[in-house]
């Protein structure tokens, strides 16, 4: 049955010496393994369509209970060229990419799917890479139903007047609460009213610019952690060891 989607590419590997294997996130399928016959070949349909980041109209001949489909055409919906001209942005926006080739299942989210359009926009029209791939992080903890709570005491429930990060948990715990473990990191008000305010807001309101005083290797580290302790597929993310190397 023929069959159209959108989708992101995730991950392109070699396939023999002419071919692509496609690793994509649909809308309508959710993860895809596409095959992309003749797809390095100069004369190939593809020829520049197949780039991570790259969000295409693709169409494949889908044969159920096959772990991969051939993908018969493509065509560019928005190709982001400026995330993809920013080092910065593909730095961290290849975390976002790793995140979903690893742990997302093979079902469709409509709500993942528009928040990674959403975050790929804002980061094309100018938004701060580290701020987007925050904004990603938070809101990707809240679709899978794993939250990172801002506002009250993971433990006690209690409302958070100061606030303690514990890497081994992922969880933010009160002054109180914090006492049983040897390991926490304080975190300011700027950043806990930073991660409330990403939490809450819409992508189309990200800032063109990242609030000052904010100790933004804290914030890297501490929902890297987070993800770390959600999701076993993200405790050795080879684009966040990429990225501290960089920074
Ligand atoms: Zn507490």
């Amino acid at each position: 049955m023929l069959q159209n989607t959108h989708a992101f590419v995730l991950k392109i590997n070699p396939k023999g010496e002419t071919s692509s294997i496609v690793h994509c996130f649909s809308q309508d399928f959710g993860k895809l393994i596409l095959i992309a016959k003749g797809a390095k070949t100069a004369k190939s349909q593809f020829k520049g369509l197949l780039e991570p980041f790259s969000l295409l109209n693709i169409h494949f001949n889908e044969k159920k209970n096959r772990a991969y489909q051939f993908l018969s055409q493509a065509e560019y919906i928005n190709p982001f060229r400026h995330l993809k001209g920013q080092p910065e942005a593909i730095l961290y926006g290849s975390i976002i990419l790793e995140i979903l080739y690893k742990v997302q299942e093979y079902q469709a989210d409509k709500t993942l799917f528009d928040l990674i359009k959403a975050v790929f926009t804002a980061i094309d029209n100018g938004v701060p890479a580290m701020l987007a791939h925050w904004y990603f992080i938070m809101h990707y903890l809240q679709i899978e139903g794993l939250p990172l709570n801002t506002d009250a005491c993971y433990h006690c429930g209690a409302p958070l007047t100061s606030a303690y990060f514990l890497p081994k948990l992922g969880y933010i715990y009160c002054d109180g609460c914090r006492s049983d473990f040897s390991l926490e990191w304080e975190l300011d008000m700027p950043t806990m009213s930073l991660l409330k305010r990403l939490s809450q807001m819409a992508p189309e309101d990200l800032p063109e610019t990242i609030y000052d005083n904010l100790n933004s290797t804290l914030i890297n580290r501490l929902l890297w952690n987070t993800l770390a302790t959600r999701f076993d597929n993200c405790r050795s993310l080879q684009s966040v060891t990429i990225l501290r190397k960089v920074l």
